[in-house]
This record gives structure tokens, sequence and C-alpha cells, in this order.
């Protein structure tokens, strides 16, 4: 991992626009809502991949006329990136398994995403939660120490 002095807004939203597209495509909003976050170290690549996947999921969840809403924010140390979906919600007996590789609910799934953001996240020494309701949405949160 190469750890570098960034800007996490910047970096989220650029990977945001590679999203616009296929959002657009299925007719799902896609928000983001970034607060001032002070440059810390971090693996650019790593990141937008932790986001990507959460961000398909969520897209892959939704159904049309859906909103995404991506947040960033700080506090205690921590720089966060949330990502909320209005979508089905995940039932709560799969919630212990989620982050567990080759863990799927889709045909064509390969149950990888959330094992490796959750890597990714520990790589930064970070931690990565999840809250969810049926028929409500998700939210995954990942928290990343922005050190000294
Ligand atoms: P995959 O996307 O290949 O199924 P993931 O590790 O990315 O693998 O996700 C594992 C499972 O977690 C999904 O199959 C789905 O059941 C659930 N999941 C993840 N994110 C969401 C979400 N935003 N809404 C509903 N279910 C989700
Ligand atoms: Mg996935």
């Amino acid at each position: 991992t190469t750890f570098r002095e960034g800007d996490l807004n910047r970096v989220l939203q650029d990977t945001l626009l590679l999203l616009r597209r296929e959002c657009e495509r299925r007719q799902v909003a896609l928000a983001f809502t970034p607060a001032e976050v002070p440059p810390f170290p971090f693996d650019i690549e790593k990141i937008k991949q932790a986001l990507l996947n959460l961000v398909k999921n969520a897209l892959e969840a939704m159904p049309a006329g859906g909103t995404i809403t991506v947040t960033t924010g700080t506090g205690n140390g921590f720089a966060t990136i949330a990502v909320n979906d209005n979508g089905p919600g995940i039932a709560e007996a799969d919630l212990p398994q989620i982050f567990e590789p080759f863990f799927t609910r889709k045909g064509a799934g390969t149950g990888l995403g959330l094992s490796i953001t959750q890597r990714i996240v520990e790589e930064h020494h970070g931690r990565i939660t999840v809250a969810s309701e049926s028929g409500h949405g998700t939210t995954f949160t990942i928290h990343l120490p922005v050190q000294g």
C-alpha cells in the first residue's frame, strides 16, 4: 500500500464521476455531501476501490427512482465516508455474514466486494460499520484515522 497525504473529498468526487453514467442509466440519483476534511495519509487507489464497491452494491440493490448519498465528515481523529441508499436493506440474518468472502445474495455475485473493502479499511487501521433496515435502506460507514 502507498500512503500519501491526499484530499479525501477530491478522490471521492473523482471516483463518483466514474459512476455517473451508470447511475443515470438506472435512474438512480447520486448525491455527494462533503464536509471539510483536512489532508491526511491514505492510499488513493484503494480508497477509490472501496468507494466503488460500496456504491456499486447500493446501485445493484436499488430500484429506479432511488437515491445514493455519499457523505464525508471528521471527528475524534477519524475521517468518515458514509454511503447511504434507500434500497431494500439487508436482512438482519445476513448482516453477520456480509463481510465474509464469497457471501452473496446475487445470482452472479462474487461476494468479494465487501471483504475486499473491509481489508482495505483495515490496512488503513480503520473500521467499517453497517446500519441497515429491511425496506428502508442501508448505510455503510468507513472510519479512517487521520493520525497526527
Ligand atoms: P456481491 O456484490 O458480489 O454480492 P459483496 O461482498 O459486495 O458481494 O456484497 C455481499 C452481499 O451483501 C450482497 O450480495 C448483498 O446481499 C449484501 N449487500 C451489500 N450491500 C448492500 C446494499 N447496499 N443493499 C442491500 N444489500 C447489500
Ligand atoms: Mg458487491
